[in-house]
């Protein structure tokens, strides 16, 4: 059988994480192992009828640009490295289509931009990213959208939420940082029965923020979700690179979301497209599985220690949410997949802790090779961060207790390294505050 008559989902997951499309429209790159690198802010036009019909073509659900080659025009419109990006999130996440933005932040804001309008109202789990979370509180209100922060981990709570101006549902699971799981079939019947009673223009929207768990490990859209968000900066970029970000979501929103970007701006850049395409996406399998059984390792380990209070990974059978994990967090072949991300809590009383902790994170700065103190997560790197005495430090104890902000709380990403040297590193640094 030529390759014209065969469809890539024969081929296993991993597969085609690595080649993508048999063909792409965006570029006739046949002779090409690696997809081209392109770099032109605006493109050629052969004649002012070719330029019109570009206009024309454009956002057009008339014209599927993932079948036939679009008519090039400027890059905030199309571009060619960034939409074999695209087609390609699109076909991991099993959704219709992908449109990429420079940041995670902008792929959000694009994705909440399309659905609310003022006088709507967004009800979204109270525990978020820290920049989604002062999108949804300083932002949207401006704008005249109501935010319901509410606790999803119970979805009945939508039964009472949802009124007439509910337009969207807005979640992470697992939870940043402290990995609580959100059941998306669930909040998907829940809204399957809202939904029931409206007109299909008037329906609501279940938008889910899946850069924690990657499609190696859940596939939100598959689970009930209308839109999946990502962080390219983190997993899928994988090396810490480049910022970007990535909406995927159905067919009927594509020309929104295309125009939105046009609009507002904010594409993700050719040159941000091309690590993730060339070298994120296909090594994401590889990465996720050897980081998942570090993770494992790493997380026994810390249940294991004198100076840890508990830990928080999907994988322990000691999560609260062990079997909804079981139940979503699978990789293409139905593999239990708990990701690479955990969370634990020292030892002590909050005001101990958090200076325990403060302790760990400056031994761990001067100290570990293994260990990298930041922000960011999904690297090859493991990277480890202290929120009460780095982004919440301005915040009292009692406040951060308030705030759900564990004083003694630490989260770790983890990266590629030995797991004994993981291990080894923050057995040392625990050593320094006995
Ligand atoms: C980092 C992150 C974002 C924002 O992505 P940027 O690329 O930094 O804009 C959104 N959601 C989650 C869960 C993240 O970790």
């Amino acid at each position: 059988m030529s390759k014209d008559q065969k469809n890539e989902r024969e081929y296993q997951r991993e597969t085609r994480l690595i080649h993508g499309k048999f063909h792409s429209p965006h570029w006739d790159y046949k002779d090409h192992m690696v997809p081209p690198m392109s770099s032109s802010a605006a493109y050629r036009l052969e004649s002012a009828e070719r330029g019109a019909q570009g206009f024309i073509e454009f956002a057009n659900p008339q014209y599927d640009r993932h079948k036939e080659p679009p008519i090039l025009i400027y890059d905030r419109l199309e571009e060619p490295s960034r939409s074999m990006l695209e087609d390609n999130l699109a076909e991991v996440e099993e959704g219709d289509c992908a449109v990429c933005f420079a940041t995670g932040m902008a792929a959000i804001s694009a994705a909440l931009g399309v659905l609310l309008k003022t006088g709507d109202t967004l009800i979204a789990h109270h525990t978020l990213y820290g920049c989604t979370y002062s999108l949804l509180t300083r932002w949207l209100p401006r704008y005249g959208i109501n935010v319901k922060m509410v606790d999803l981990k119970d979805p009945s709570i939508l039964e009472k939420e949802i009124d007439k101006t509910a337009r969207a549902i807005y979640l992470e699971t697992p939870t940043n940082p402290t990995l609580e799981l959100i059941d998306i079939g669930a909040v998907r019947h829940a809204v399957d029965k809202a939904n029931a009673q409206r007109e299909p223009s008037s329906r609501i929207f279940v938008v889910v923020d899946n850069t924690f768990a990657t499609p190696y490990c859940q596939r939100p859209l598959v689970l009930g979700a209308d839109v999946v968000c990502h962080s390219l900066t983190k997993n899928i970029g994988g090396f810490g690179t480049d910022m970007g970000g990535a909406w995927i979501g159905p067919s009927s929103l594509e020309s929104d979301v295309l125009m939105y970007r046009k609009d507002f701006g904010a594409p993700l850049s050719s040159k941000s497209a091309w690590p993730p395409l060339v070298y994120g996406l296909p090594t994401l399998a590889l990465r996720t599985r050897r980081q998942m059984e570090t993770a494992m390792k790493v997380a026994r380990f810390l249940e294991g220690h004198p100076a840890v209070a508990s830990v928080r990974y999907p994988g322990l059978p000691s999560h609260p949410q062990h079997q909804l994990a079981r139940k979503q967090m699978l990789d293409a072949d139905g593999v239990f997949a708990p990701g690479i991300m955990l969370y634990f809590v020292l030892k002590g009383s909050p005001e101990e802790a958090r200076e325990a902790g403060r302790k760990i994170m400056n031994h761990i700065a001067s100290h570990a090779l293994s260990l990298t103190l930041a922000v960011s997560l999904g690297n090859i790197r493991t990277l480890i961060e202290h929120p009460a005495s780095m982004t919440h430090a301005p915040l009292p104890v009692a406040a951060q207790l308030e705030a759900g902000i564990d004083p003694g709380g630490i989260r770790i990403s983890i990266g590629l390294e030995a797991p004994q040297d993981i291990m080894g590193d923050l057995e040392e640094a625990f050593s320094t505050v006995k």
